[in-house]
């Protein structure tokens, strides 16, 4: 194949096994969603260029560095989806759900970022998060919290560790940021040319730099904690005795700012020490402007993202995904007189529904059949040769304890399978 038709860079192909794997995460994650009473959104995978540079803010890495934009036939900005949460309140305010109270969402599909590849870092990702929309109080921040982690629970990752801080809000944010302008300010030339830049607009975003350079600085740079007013301590206050209700551990980490503009009091991290550098599976935080800055009421809100692929990595590297459990039937038919009289039996399994139910068509021996059931990971063979054929019977196989059971072959044989299971 011409490498030019190869898959985009920073993308990835995801086919069997991988995708049972994918589906098996997914469907855990539809059940906790649902016990925690979320329902899942959908919304387009792009938007309007307007909804990220507003919802996302003009000083982020997205909007600064990772959209993927183009211009649509009829001459509109348009961006693929870079992350959820602007678009899942774009719809909710839509579509008027805010007017009947508050709202539970949850959502899972694929973002996308320009973004130089490397391990835990694609140009289409995925991401798993949910929004708790309508509550300003604490409990809600920890019920998000919770379920991230409850999720991170079923899978016994070891090595997570949940940071916690709080950056203020519309009121006492601009003193922390006065403050923190005027650390960093007479050393600007030693900052990281990304750093000297957000100093002018958003000197937040400079305790969130990776750039070597910026660390010591970033180490002794004053803490918002001093800095949070009243209200904003109270809330924080209220984080943590909900989270230690929940049974929640947690360590609060000044240097957790995130990137994302749009977040007010409470940010967190889950980090795993399975990952490499890319070791944030799951972050987010409290948004109360976001819904307003999009031309809404006043929404206070809550959420997280959790990156698929690093969590799926992070399973792999614990060990604790399964292997691959043996399932379902081989039918093995002998020559041609024999497979036309197996294929209504294998119709027969296959609506039944009890698992997969392999078949290859071509015309094989026995034992080359038997290769391909184990490729197939199957549990048992049914096998059909040209004497069974003439005995009116077949052969069960199990393929695990290796023993054959021979069953009459006609129209009660599908009854006679009815016990099969995996
Ligand atoms: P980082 O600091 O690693 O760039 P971020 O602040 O951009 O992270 P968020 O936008 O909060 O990350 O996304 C939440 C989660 O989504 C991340 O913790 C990560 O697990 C996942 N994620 C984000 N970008 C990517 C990507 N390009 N490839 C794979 N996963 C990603
Ligand atoms: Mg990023």
């Amino acid at each position: 194949m011409p490498s030019k038709l190869a898959a985009p860079r920073g993308t990835q192909d995801i086919f069997p096994p991988q995708t049972g794997r994918w589906q098996e995460l997914e469907a855990r994650i539809a059940a906790l969603a649902r016990r925690y009473g979320y329902g899942e959104i959908r919304t387009p995978i792009f938007e309007s260029t307007d909804l990220f540079v507003r919802g996302v803010g003009e000083t982020s890495d997205i909007v600064e560095k990772e959209m993927y934009t183009f211009t649509d036939k009829g001459g509109r900005s348009m961006t693929l989806r870079p992350e959820w949460t602007a678009p899942v309140m774009r719809a909710a305010l839509q579509h008027g759900l805010f007017t009947q109270g508050p709202q539970r969402l949850y959502y899972l599909g694929p973002i996308f970022r320009y973004e130089r590849p490397q391990a835990g870092r694609y140009r289409q990702s995925h991401q798993f998060g949910i929004e708790c929309a309508g509550y300003a109080e604490p409990q809600a921040d920890a019920e998000v919290i919770s379920l991230a982690w409850d999720l991170l629970q079923e899978y016994a990752i070891g090595g997570v560790t949940l940071y916690l801080n709080s950056i203020g809000d519309k009121t006492c944010r601009p003193k922390y940021r006065d403050a923190l302008r005027a650390h960093f300010a007479p050393h600007r030339e030693s900052l990281s040319a990304d750093s000297q830049r957000r100093l002018e607009r958003n000197p937040l975003r400079v305790l969130d730099s990776k750039a070597p350079e910026d660390q010591a600085l970033v180490a002794s740079a004053p803490r918002l904690e001093s800095f949070l007013c009243t209200d904003c301590r109270a809330h924080f206050e209220g984080v943590k005795l909900a989270l230690e209700a929940a049974g929640v551990p947690y360590t609060v980490d000044a240097r957790i700012v995130r990137g994302l503009d749009y977040y007010t009091r409470t940010v967190f991290e889950f980090i795993s020490d399975a990952l490499g550098a890319q070791n944030t599976l799951c972050a987010g935080g409290r948004y109360d402007q976001l819904v307003g800055s999009l031309g809404g009421p006043d929404v206070p809100a809550v959420g997280f993202a959790l990156g698929l692929e690093r969590f799926l990595w992070a399973i792999e590297s614990a060990g604790t995904s399964e292997e691959a459990r043996r399932e379902g039937v081989q039918a093995i038919a002998i020559g041609s007189q024999a497979l036309q009289a197996l294929l209504p039996l294998v119709t027969g399994l296959r609506r039944k529904g009890a698992g997969p139910v392999f078949i290859d068509y071509g015309d094989r021996k026995l034992l080359a059949q038997l290769k391909i059931a184990d490729r197939n990971n199957a549990r048992y063979a049914l096998i059909l040769g040209e004497n069974e054929l003439a005995a009116g019977s077949i052969v069960l196989r199990d393929l695990v304890t290796r023993t054959d059971r021979p069953l009459p072959f006609g129209k009660d044989t599908l009854e006679a399978l009815g016990e099969l299971k995996g």
